[in-house]
C-alpha cells in the first residue's frame, strides 16, 4: 500500500514519517545514497507500508527548499524568537537569519517573547517596518500564544533564536504534550546542546509543524556570506520599493549620494538597526569573496 507524509524525524537509520494513518518507522531505499538526495526531516515523501506496520521511503516530492544545517526541507517560515530582556537579542542575529530565510524562499516571522517583562517596542517597531509579521508573546503569562498559533496554521516552522530566549517554553505552551527542557542559559553551558540534538518537527495539529532549530543562529554563518553581495539588497523586503530609484544604477546603497535607501533610513522608514545589519552583511560578503578568489 503506498500513502503520503512527511518526514517528522530522522534517527538511527529511521524516517518516521507522518501519515494520515499515524506516524510510521519507514527505511529508505537503497537508491537514495546511491543517486546523492537523501531523505531529510521536512520532506513530503511517497511511503509503502508492509503488512507487518513498518514502512519504506519510496519517493521523495519535489522540495521548496532546503538547509543543511539544521538539516531540514521545506521550511514555510523562520520563526525568530527575540526578547528585549534577559537575555537582550542583538537584531544583527535577526537579520542574518532572516537573509538566509529570504535567499531560500522561506517566510520569516519575528517573535517577541517575554513581553511579561518587557514589551520589546524597539523590536517590534524595527520589524514592522520590514513587513515580516510581529508576534508579542509571553510564555510566561500566554500572552499572545492565540496569535502566534494563528500566524503558523498549516506550515512548516522552524524555531531559532539566541540561546533562553524562551523557544522551548513557547513550542511547550503550543503543544504542552512535548515538554521539551527548558532552563536558564548558565545552567546549559558545555551541554552541547545545539550539536547534539537531532531535528525533529513537532505536530502542533492542523497541519502545522514546527522545529526547534537553535543551529541556524550558531552555525549557518557561511550560508549567508554565501549570499552575494550584490544580491543581499533584494533580502531586505523593506528596501524593495526604492531599488531602482537611486540616483547611480549599480548604487550599494552604502556612502553614494542621491541613494533612495539611505533616504528612506534618514526618513524612518527603514529602521536604522536593519540598514546596519545590511551594510555589515555587505562587508562580511565582499570579504569572502575575495577570500573564496584568493583560494
Ligand atoms: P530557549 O533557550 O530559547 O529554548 O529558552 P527556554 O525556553 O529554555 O527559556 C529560558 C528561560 O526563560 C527559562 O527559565 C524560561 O522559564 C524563561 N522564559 C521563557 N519564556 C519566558 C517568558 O515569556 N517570560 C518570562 N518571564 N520568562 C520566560
Ligand atoms: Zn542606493
Amino acid at each position: 500500500m503506498m500513502e503520503d507524509g512527511i518526514i517528522v524525524k530522522a534517527l538511527s537509520g529511521f524516517y518516521y514519517v507522518k501519515t494520515a494513518d499515524g506516524v510510521v518507522a519507514c527505511k529508505a531505499r537503497g537508491r537514495f545514497r546511491l543517486d546523492g538526495t537523501s531523505p531529510l526531516v521536512g520532506d513530503r515523501v511517497s511511503v509503502s507500508l508492509d503488512p507487518d506496520g513498518t514502512g519504506r521511503v519510496d519517493g521523495i516530492h519535489e522540495r521548496r527548499n532546503f538547509f543543511i544545517r539544521p538539516a531540514v526541507a521545506n521550511t514555510d517560515c523562520l520563526v525568530f524568537v527575540a526578547a528585549a530582556v534577559n537575555p537582550v537579542t542583538d537584531p544583527f542575529l535577526i537579520d542574518r537569519v532572516a537573509v538566509i530565510a529570504e535567499a531560500a524562499d522561506c517566510g520569516v516571522l519575528v517573535c517577541v517573547n517575554k513581553c511579561d517583562l518587557d514589551p520589546g517596542d524597539g523590536l517590534a517597531t524595527a520589524y514592522a517596518k520590514t513587513g515580516y509579521p510581529v508576534v508579542r508573546t509571553s510564555a510566561a503569562t500566554g500572552q499572545g500564544l492565540a496569535a502566534l498559533r494563528q500566524a503558523l496554521a498549516g506550515r512548516v516552522c522552524a524555531f531559532t533564536g539566541n540561546s533562553g530566549v524562551g523557544k522551548s517554553s513557547l513550542l511547550n505552551a503550543l503543544c504542552p504534550a512535548l515538554s521539551l527542557q527548558t532552563g536558564e542559559v548558565s545552567e546549559r553551558l558545555g551541554r552541547g546542546r545545539h550539536t547534539t540534538r537531532h531535528v525533529e518537527l513537532f505536530d502542533l495539529g492542523g497541519e502545522t509543524y514546527a522545529a526547534d532549530t537553535p543551529g541556524f543562529a550558531s552555525f549557518d554563518v557561511e550560508m549567508v556570506n554565501a549570499v552575494e553581495k550584490d544580491e543581499l539588497q533584494f533580502c531586505f523586503p523593506e528596501f524593495q520599493p526604492y531599488i531602482g530609484r537611486c540616483r547611480f544604477d549599480d548604487c550599494a546603497h552604502l556612502r553614494e549620494p542621491g541613494c533612495a535607501v539611505t533616504a528612506a533610513v534618514a526618513a524612518g522608514d527603514v529602521a536604522q538597526s536593519r540598514y546596519d545589519s545590511y551594510v555589515r552583511l555587505y562587508d562580511l560578503s565582499a570579504r569572502h569573496k575575495s577570500w573564496e578568489d584568493k583560494k
